[in-house]
């Protein structure tokens, strides 16, 4: 990485956040509260980061607040803690919609966007640079930690995954020796889940992650966060790749 962008970065992680955006943090992302007090100092750099860097805009009539753009940095930078991270370098912007929103791109333009569900969606990953989220959705996939359902989390981790090329539930991992075991794994998981799905068996993992292994990759981190006691419970070899990969242990949060 360049010298002027990374002295440019370690200068911003170290303004304090202003209270009013501590207590937005506070408000809407509780996840926050679970985390020990050096994790929050270091998200709260990332989020400086992150502001500074990237595009918001508002759609179909909405105003972009300082609520909105931080209630987003901060869910998004939750996946960036303890790791050497270049703050989502291919996405420069962030499109937010009221609500759930009618989506006008069609499927078949592909160029390695991830789209959600049919034609209505609640976020969605574009390979070339956008992810687009719905504030009603943010807001509520913010408010319950434990759910297993956050569209931020969820659409960062296509980012994530797009980082290492196409989205396929394949991110660039801290070391090469994890390639091998992260393909196993999550690759056996992804198939025991279009199994369960297939026989309408109960899964800790919501089923839309059987759809593709992207949406299982995104789908897991979503549990990983909300969900890590099950998931360590019910899926210990996948859990463990996220932690790794994550660099975080979330079911060991004493204050979650
Ligand atoms: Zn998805």
């Amino acid at each position: 990485m360049f010298s002027f962008k990374r002295r440019r970065r370690d200068r911003l992680r170290a303004i304090p956040l202003p209270q009013s955006w501590l207590k937005i943090i506070g408000r809407n992302v509780p996840f926050y509260r679970c985390l020990p007090e050096a994790d929050q100092r270091e998200l709260q750099g990332h989020v400086q980061v992150f502001l500074d860097e990237k595009h918001f805009e508002g759609c179909r009539g909405l105003q972009v607040t300082d609520e909105i753009r931080v209630t987003i940095a901060a869910q998004a930078c939750l996946l960036l803690l303890h790791r050497d991270t270049d703050y989502y370098p291919t996405m420069k912007s962030i499109l937010v919609y009221p609500s759930i929103y009618i989506a006008h791109v069609s499927e078949s333009m592909g160029n390695g966007m991830v789209t959600e569900g049919d034609s209505v969606r609640l976020g969605e990953s574009w390979h070339h640079g956008a992810v687009v989220l719905s504030w009603d959705d943010v807001l509520r996939g913010a408010s319950d930690i434990h759910d297993g359902h956050n569209v931020v989390l969820h659409e960062f981790a296509h980012q994530l995954d797009q980082e290492g090329g196409e989205a396929h539930g394949s991110p660039i991992l801290p070391r090469r020796s994890m390639y091998i075991a992260w393909a196993r794994v999550l690759g056996t998981e992804y198939v025991h889940l279009q199994q369960d799905a297939a026989h309408g068996r109960r899964t800790v993992l919501d089923k839309y992650g059987a759809t593709n292994p992207a949406e299982f990759f995104a789908v897991a981190t979503e549990c990983f966060f909300e969900k890590a006691v099950q998931l360590k419970r019910k899926h210990p070899e996948l859990y463990e790749e996220l932690k790794l990969y994550y660099q975080q242990d979330p079911a060991e949060l004493p204050r979650c």
